[in-house]
């Protein structure tokens, strides 16, 4: 394994950490190892098995995920929802509580109410710390939020949660699929463990179904003895494409910024645009949160026609921005909330959630952006 010390910067660490060098050709990049049986006594005496989550491709991108999130270790799943479904079944039990955060991402949510209740854990929601601090109860075991968040790009002082947590013995997760540990490091603010999609940005090339959990040793440890139970593992060929995408991650990430950035202010002068949601606007509501506890503001956002009904043709006009499902590849890619995520929501419960039907969301690639804004500047023209 390539060392490394907490002094390197980001863009270092995504091309050099957790690389296993390959002693015997020489190879500067990490091979494939597809098996599933090593032999034993082995140097880290070791029960090797991909199951075990310890195989040496798992491994790479566990280490350097551990590195990037500045944790102490990780696992590498087969999924977000795995990574997400594991750390909630290892610290919960029947008659615990756990809070989350009001506005999570559809696939947790849809876990939370049918598996958890299922299993006699009981659920809270809320939106700030001082909210999360009145809803906590003597059984209340975790604490989950998710900043900057889908699809308003709503944002949580990580520091106040993490203070919370530590005070009341609660472990506290943080979703940071959309801001990506180049734009935002939730541990070192307090949080106790970093769950992430890694099928959108640390991939990035929308061709990888992937998860990741990021922590201290104990905690990773402890998810570990659930995670061999659970078996959401990813196979070495998957790990050795995410190491791959994750060497550009830093590359990547500061042009997603540069590009939303860009394309944010452009829809905010727009006259066919009446709201635009993206936490680098100083109009933003969190904006200052984000300024504080972000280095970049990320590649997503969203915003609102200012006439609804013209939402569909504005999705047929676009020509190089792709209507599609998922985010945080390198394509720009827009979908409609009230059509896909929160489709399952009522029209009462979407307008509490602030999902209008005229809100787009939009995944900004890294393509230029004057090809961006033009595309967009001419599908508005209505
Ligand atoms: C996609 C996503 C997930 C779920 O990840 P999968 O890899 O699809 O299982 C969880 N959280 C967020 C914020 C996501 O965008």
């Amino acid at each position: 394994m390539n060392d490394q010390t907490p002094t390197h910067g980001p863009a270092t660490i995504c091309v050099h950490a957790g690389t296993h060098l390959d002693k015997h050709t020489g190879g500067i990049g990490s091979p494939i190892f597809p098996c599933t049986s090593y032999a034993y006594p082995n140097p880290a005496n070791e029960n090797i098995y991909p199951r075990y989550f310890n195989v040496p491709n798992q491994r790479v991108v566990a280490t350097k995920m551990a590195a990037l999130e500045k944790g102490e270790d990780a696992l590498v799943f087969g999924s977000g929802m795995a990574a997400i479904s594991t750390v909630l079944f290892a610290y919960l039990k029947p008659g615990d509580h756990a809070l989350f955060q009001a506005d999570l991402y559809g696939g947790t949510h849809h876990f939370i109410v049918t598996e958890l209740s299922a299993f006699g854990i009981e659920v809270g929601f809320a939106a700030t710390p001082a909210e999360f601090e009145s809803a906590l109860r003597p059984n209340t075991r975790v604490l989950y939020v998710e900043s900057p968040s889908n699809p308003l790009l709503r944002c949580v002082d990580l520091a106040a949660v993490g203070k919370l947590s530590r005070e009341h013995g609660v472990l506290s997760v943080i979703d940071n699929t959309f801001a990506t540990p180049i734009n935002q490091n939730p541990i070192p603010l307090g949080i106790d463990a970093v769950v992430h999609s890694a099928t959108k940005y640390l991939n990035g090339h929308t061709d990888v179904n992937a998860g990741v959990v990021i922590s201290s040793r104990p905690v990773v440890r402890k998810v570990a003895e659930y995670a061999v139970n659970h078996g959401g593992t990813l196979d070495a060929h998957a790990c050795y494409q995410l190491e791959r995408g994750l060497k550009t991650l830093a590359l990547r990430v500061g042009r997603h910024n540069e590009n939303a950035g860009r394309l944010a202010t452009f829809l905010q002068d727009h006259p066919a645009v009446s709201r635009v949601n993206y936490p680098g606007l100083t109009r933003h509501p969190d904006h200052e949160i984000a300024s504080r506890q972000m280095r970049g503001f990320g590649g997503m956002l969203s915003f609102e026609l200012g006439e609804p009904a013209r939402v569909d043709e504005l999705l047929r006009r676009l020509r190089l921005a792709t209507p599609a499902l998922s985010l945080g590849g390198v394509e720009t890619l827009v979908c409609l909330p009230s059509q896909t995520s929160h489709r399952s929501m009522s029209c009462e419960e979407r307008q509490r959630a602030g999902i209008s039907p005229g809100l787009v969301r939009v995944s900004v690639g890294i393509e230029d952006i004057e090809d961006l804004l033009e595309d967009f500047d001419q599908a508005l023209k209505f």
